[in-house]
């Protein structure tokens, strides 16, 4: 039977590697051949997760009703027609449809922009097919496929072991289990269960540490992740701080709204009031106090903030960050690929006898070198995990396959040695060891290479230009490495020793292994990137401070940094290693690490204690990462950043947001974008709520007063529902104010809604309050009919909201400034609302429905009046604010600049 088809219960775990292998007729050096696997693919289909059924439209459809508003609008549309108003209840009962398809809409949207988001971030496999290692992407996998993992990797499907080396694997997606299970390709039972089955990698599943390959004995929905997805499916929430914050406020608005309209029914009958007028005017009280729009608003904003980030190369993963970018207050870096470019050329080959300039990526003179720097070449080849892609191009990591270029232009043959062991990098350790058979001699040979100090630290001879070995001297070695760091280079050193012990790589580990022979070190440049500088001066202007965390040497470190402005040039205090954070104690490190803005040979581990170090002085901060062990420094920070190319599975998994191109510019860019966004929120929510407060105000004075109501309920929800689209949401597509980076952070405890911003609020909703009253008795008094001065009355509150809304603009600046074209959805926007204002007040089929009728120019010229009364009222405010908030921001940026300094 076909492996993996339907209704196969073939399992693997009782097989032998060999015995899979002969079923899914694959070859364990040379994998599947490339046109097997293409037909393969076309028979099982791409290796990816069967689409989970999500909730349907229907259900979700009637979930958008499930909210307080829409329950008040429900009994009110129902009271009013058992009052007989059938066209108000139809009025009431359009306004619910339209909500609840704008709801849905508005989901939905921000669903496929989530969902494309995650198909942004690709995951790739490493194969052998045909005998060659490629990268493809994971959905290619097909049964029979023979796939390398190493640590950090996800396992891309379900794979049978055929080796391994210290493999380690978090299967917690799977098990639950949290401890990394130790792997090994014994043959195991048949019942075994799948948690104890360690002889298999299962999909989904994280490699924490180790390296191994496999054969793929499962893809897509035939995997054991696939039967789980089957059975939960997965929902993604959209939800956020301030959007539960804002729900929340909603719901008890709506609470007290509702119990002020109680009361009033209840006063208004008691006076005398005909229960059916009280219950039109409490309605019309509840429907205009609550701010139906907000929600869908925030949603739509923060919605465009994640399209406009991916667009800059910043990828969200979990919405609240688009939040929190707009108040981070350090950046912490990695270094390499994100400050550099990650393009490493091994420049200078230094032995005990001096240097060999290999001028880039060019020989001196090709296959000319012999002795300690034919010996350092040939580990830096071996010793390493980069391979030779079919095109002659080194694939794999930036440092390896440099160390393979260079070796290669001197006539050594890449990965030339037979490995019979490996010991793979991994960033605690800081260095690589492997073991191999001299094809000359028979020998064994222990190849280590890696950080200066870890392989003098296992070496105590050295090898000169000869190829005679002596003791090794220390001091002038590290002096050697200390003068390429200097010049911002990344020093490798590598070492060597004939016949060790049989179990070498175990005793590195362990730290028992001495005695190898030091043969050189490897300088290479990795150039900062071009957009780095810029982007470290700019988030300096706003407010941010840039740290850089590295594993490489302090020295390099500290030059890079300088390169690019991190450090200052006499910034020479403010460097700690790995080693000094060790020594600080828990309570001196806040402070230390506040101070610092450089922290070389840093451990994945030791990344944790500096954020919760910064977060203990209320910083906001956001952290870079790429290794798996990275993942709890990601998950800690109030920004965990990833990188999207070079960065391992489990730090994706692990982080708010990835970087597609790995470039700290974007970073900086996605701050300003999340800056915007908040800018944007606030904008709405200012703009809003004076029209809802104002509505429910004339409602009230109207009901205290006992008499006709100046605007009826389905005019309310006209002037809710309109403007909230026509003109509120156009806001979420306002541009960034200039000069948004030039201001310090946001304080996240801030509220949102600070004084002024209250304060305008009430003044425009007692200007609203006033012009409304003021236009519709000004009508009443000059005999026009309720219709019409209602009609008026609706205009007034429409028009104010439209020049207000070119107020809102900017919170900052004067509204004009703001640039009238700058928005075109703007525009057309506040051009659609004067049309539908238009047809409110003269086309008759909409008279009928709103009970609205036409009213003249001389009403238009009051209404215009009170627009342009109120428009001067908030540009003084403004104008007073901005004074004010000047003179604070001033004293502000003062301390800011003298705390700064400080630092630095
Ligand atoms: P960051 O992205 O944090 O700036 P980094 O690349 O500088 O990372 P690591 O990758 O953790 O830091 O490397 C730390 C040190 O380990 C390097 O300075 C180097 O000496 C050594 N090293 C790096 N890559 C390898 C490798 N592939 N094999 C052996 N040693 C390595």
């Amino acid at each position: 039977m076909a492996p993996g088809a339907a209704g196969d219960v073939q399992t693997y775990h009782d097989l032998t590697a060999h015995e899979a292998l002969l079923l899914l007729e694959s070859d364990h050096r040379t994998g599947l051949d490339r046109d097997e696997a293409r037909s393969r693919l076309e028979r099982f289909g791409p290796n990816s997760l069967p689409q989970a059924k999500g909730e349907g439209a229907v259900r979700r459809f009637l979930r958008q009703l499930n909210s307080p508003l829409v329950i008040v609008l429900i009994v009110a549309g129902i009271v009013t027609l058992l009052l007989d108003e059938v066209v108000d209840s139809s009025v009431i009962f359009g306004v619910v449809v339209i909500n609840a398809i704008l709801g849905f809409v508005q989901e939905s949207k921000a669903e496929s922009a989530l969902e494309a988001l995650r198909s942004m971030v690709h995951t790739t496999a490493t194969v052998v097919r045909s005998g060659a290692q490629q990268r493809i992407p994971s959905e290619e996998l097909v049964p029979g496929d023979l796939v390398l993992i190493e640590a950090g990797d996800r396992v891309p499907a379900d794979v049978r072991l055929i080796s391994e080396s210290h493999l380690k694997v978090d299967e917690s997606a799977l098990t639950g289990e949290s401890l990394p299970v130790e792997k090994g390709h014994v043959l195991l039972p048949t019942e075994t269960a799948v948690a104890d089955r360690v002889n298999m990698a299962f999909s989904g599943t994280l490699v924490t540490s180790g390296s191994g390959s496999g054969i793929v004995v499962g893809t897509g929905g035939e995997t054991e992740l696939g039967e789980i997805h089957r059975l939960v499916g997965s929902t993604e929430t959209m939800a956020t701080p301030l959007t539960r914050k804002l729900a929340k406020f909603s719901t008890q608005l709506t609470v007290v709204i509702l119990a002020l309209a109680v009361i009033a029914f209840i006063a208004g009958v008691a006076q005398g009031e005909s229960a059916t007028d009280m219950f039109v005017a409490v309605v019309a009280l509840a429907v205009g106090a609550i701010p139906e729009g907000l929600p869908a608003a925030v949603a739509i904003t923060l919605a465009i903030g994640v399209s406009r980030m991916a667009r800059r190369r910043a990828v969200i993963r979990r919405l609240p960050v688009v939040e929190t970018l707009g108040s981070a207050t350090v950046i912490c870096s990695d270094k390499t690929g994100t400050l550099t470019e990650n393009r490493m050329t091994v420049q200078s080959v230094w032995t005990v006898d001096g240097e060999v300039a290999v001028a880039g990526d060019r020989a001196s003179q090709p296959g000319s070198v012999g002795g300690a720097v034919h010996w350092c070449l040939l580990v830096g080849a071996n010793c390493n995990d980069a391979w030779m892609a079919e095109d002659g191009t080194p694939s794999g990591d930036p440092t390896e396959t440099a160390m393979l270029t260079v070796a290669q232009h001197h006539g050594i043959e890449p990965r030339g040695l037979e490995r019979v062991g490996s010991l793979p990098f991994s960033s605690e350790r800081q260095y690589m060891a492997t073991t191999h058979v001299d094809p000359q001699t028979g020998d064994r040979l222990l190849m280590v290479k890696g950080a200066v100090e870890r392989v003098l630290h296992v070496s105590t001879h050295q090898m000169a230009a000869d190829g005679t070995t002596e003791p090794l001297d220390e001091g002038a070695v590290m002096a050697a490495a200390e003068g390429y760091a200097q010049q911002g280079m990344r020093v490798l050193a590598t070492a060597f020793q004939r016949n060790p012990e049989d179990d070498a790589l175990d005793g590195l580990v362990r730290g028992e292994v001495h005695g190898l022979v030091f043969t050189g070190l490897e300088a290479m440049i990795d150039p900062p990137r071009a957009t780095a500088a810029d982007a470290v001066r700019s988030c300096h202007e706003a407010g941010l401070s840039v740290k850089m965390i590295t594993g490489d040497h302090a020295t390099t470190a500290a030059a890079i940094a300088r390169h690019i402005g991190i450090l200052r040039e006499d910034g020479d205090g403010s460097v700690l290693t790995g080693g000094e954070i060790e020594r600080i104690d828990e309570s001196g490190l806040p402070e230390a690490v506040e101070r610092a803005s450089v922290f070389a040979r840093v451990t994945p581990e030791q990344k944790l204690r500096l954020v919760k170090a910064l977060q203990s002085r209320d910083h906001v901060v956001a952290m870079t990462g790429d290794g798996v062990n990275d993942a709890p420094a990601l998950k800690q920070a109030d920004i965990g950043i990833a990188m999207g190319v070079v960065g391992t599975e489990a730090a994706k998994d692990a982080a708010d947001m990835v970087l597609t191109d790995d470039d700290f510019a974007t970073i900086e860019a996605a701050v300003e974008e999340g800056r915007g966004v908040f800018d944007n929120l606030t904008k709405f929510i200012v703009w809003t709520l004076p029209t809802n407060l104002g509505e429910g105000l004339v409602i009230l004075v109207a009901i205290l007063l006992a008499t006709d109501l100046p605007i009826l309920p389905t005019q309310i929800l006209w002037i809710n529902m309109t403007t909230a689209v026509l003109l509120g949401l156009t806001l979420a597509w306002e541009p960034k104010e200039p000069g948004i980076m030039a201001r310090p952070p946001r304080d996240p405890h801030a509220p949102i809604f600070g004084r002024p911003e209250a304060v305008r609020t009430v003044l425009v909703s007692l200007l609203l309050l006033a012009g409304s009253w003021w236009v519709y008795r000004s009508e009443r008094d000059a005999g026009a009919s309720i219709d019409a001065s209602r009609t008026a009355a609706v205009n007034v509150f429409v028009m104010v909201e439209a020049f207000y809304l070119f107020s809102c603009r900017s919170l900052r600046r004067p509204g004009w400034t703001a640039g009238l074209f700058a928005n075109p959805y703007l525009v057309a926007g506040v051009a659609l609302q004067a049309v539908g204002q238009l047809g409110l007040t003269y086309v008759p089929a909409m008279n009928t429905l709103f009970q609205t009728a036409p009213i003249g120019w001389d009403s238009w010229l009051r209404i215009l009046a009170v627009a342009v009364v109120v428009s001067a009222v908030v540009a003084v405010h403004k104008h007073l604010e901005i004074g004010r908030a000047a003179r604070e921001t001033g004293t502000s940026t003062a301390r800011h600049a003298r705390t700064t300094s400080r630092r630095s």
